[in-house]
């Protein structure tokens, strides 16, 4: 079958996931054309006011102040105001085996809120219902390109149904298994965290009060991140849960009956929020830590988890994921108001140069965190207790810490 040929456009954004979407949200210039591709079309998960753990999406992310403004300017923060979230207030932080905690509080750091969590396929959902009204955007799903052809004045993409994309640059949003990268033989450097994490929406026998939950194990982290409050719907007894260990104990985790599974959880978080009393289906994500070395090649660009991915011990990667999006956003329309071409190798310079060091800076320290709470020497353990009490008592550490993972000084 001979291929169809699809080459006007500017700009080929591939992966219609929050950074990919966030990026053609933010590109506001209508002279562009824009081309978003992606594999799936996944269905958004439905409002429904009769809340079961599986009417809620089993991915969310906590999004720091700094994610919720860019949503704004991308447009999409009111539509997800309709929906669903949990804007969460305070945040208790535990060693599993000493008295080491800390905890965190919106009111204590003069802040409106610590965060927000939210189901992804909200953000996806509400990107999405703005750029089906852009006149100078198509939108290709389901659509999976499997070849890239780099000429000198543009990129050609192919998918797996015969069509041939072309455009001046090519943004791989494509995740952390990106193809783009692949294909275009971007180096990557990547480390084993040697960790599973295990995703599920559990409802809780208390209620979770807006606060997040992380108790640090030797085997790995345990998140409880609560779920929407608020509007008409309040499901304080619901949770998100992310539940990260060594690899061969969490597919013994995610292989238990539900009852099972529930117990184990209890267990895990020392009853903090009553018994677990209901778990949806759970789902296991393998974790490994890969930082592009370059964030851009002649036409194509990297963002998001395409460019780096980091341990979701501190639900970071969405957050760094959106600040890449509004960085090249900029930088593109900088270079265009000066006259430049779209991929410009300055251009491309500046987004790498505005963003790698922040990224890097924070995969550093959740590798960090990772080896601290993994040691078992007496040492570590001591130092680990005191560090974290007193932590809780210098505001000024306090501060730098919340302030990081806010978003706030990004
Ligand atoms: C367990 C877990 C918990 C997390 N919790 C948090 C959190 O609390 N806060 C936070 O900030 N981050 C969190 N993260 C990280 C966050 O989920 C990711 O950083 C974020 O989703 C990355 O977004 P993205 O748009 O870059 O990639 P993705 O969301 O992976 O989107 C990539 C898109 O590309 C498409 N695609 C892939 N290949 C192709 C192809 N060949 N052709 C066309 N399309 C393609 C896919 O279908 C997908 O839609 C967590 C991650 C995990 C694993």
């Amino acid at each position: 079958m001979k291929p169809k040929v699809k080459s006007d456009f500017d700009i080929i954004i591939v992966g219609a996931g929050m950074v990919g979407l966030t990026i053609a949200s933010l590109l506001k210039d209508d002279q562009l054309r824009i081309a978003v591709v992606d594999k799936s079309d996944t269905p958004p998960v439905p409002m429904v006011s009769e809340l079961e753990s599986s009417n809620f999406d089993a991915r969310v992310s906590a999004l720091s102040a700094a994610s919720r403004e860019i949503l704004k300017r991308a447009g999409a923060w009111r539509i997800i105001e309709s929906k669903r979230y949990c804007d969460f207030s305070s945040m208790f932080v535990w060693d599993a085996d000493g008295t080491g905690s800390v905890k965190f509080s919106a009111e204590e750091l003069s802040v409106p809120r610590l965060g927000t969590i939210i189901e992804n396929s909200f953000v996806i959902d509400a990107l999405l219902e703005n750029l089906y009204k852009k006149a100078n955007l198509e939108i290709f799903r389901p659509c999976s390109i499997i070849s890239l052809d780099e000429g000198d004045e543009s990129v050609l993409l192919e998918t797996e149904d015969n069509i041939r994309l072309r455009a001046k640059l090519v943004i791989a949003a494509d995740g952390v298994n990106s193809k783009i990268r692949e294909l275009a033989n971007f180096r990557v450097r990547e480390w084993e965290y040697n960790h599973d994490a295990i995703v599920a929406t559990v409802k809780t026998e208390s209620p979770h009060q807006e606060m997040a939950l992380q108790r640090f194990m030797q085997t790995g982290p345990l998140a409880f991140l609560p779920l929407c409050t608020g509007l008409e719907i309040d499901c304080q007894d619901w949770s998100s849960i992310v539940w990260s260990a060594e690899p061969s104990y969490a597919k013994k985790l995610f292989s238990l009956s539900d009852d099972e599974f529930c117990f184990e959880l209890t267990q895990a978080s020392e009853s903090r929020l009553g018994r677990i009393i209901d778990c949806s289906r759970r789902h296991l994500f393998p974790l490994r830590q890969r930082h592009a070395v370059n964030y851009s090649k002649r036409r194509i660009a990297l963002a998001g988890d395409a460019a780096h991915s980091i341990h979701p011990l501190a639900g970071q990667g969405a957050n760094l994921g959106l600040l890449d999006a509004e960085a090249l956003v900029n930088k593109i329309t900088e270079g265009l108001n000066a006259g430049r071409e779209v991929a410009d190798p300055v251009i491309m310079d500046r987004y790498e140069r505005a963003r790698k060091a922040h990224n890097l800076g924070m995969m550093g320290l959740m590798q960090g965190f990772k080896h601290l709470f993994a040691d078992e020497t007496m040492i570590v353990r001591w130092l680990r207790n005191v560090g974290m009490s007193s932590i809780n008592d210098m505001s000024i550490v306090k501060n730098y810490l919340a302030r990081q993972a806010m978003g706030l000084d990004s």
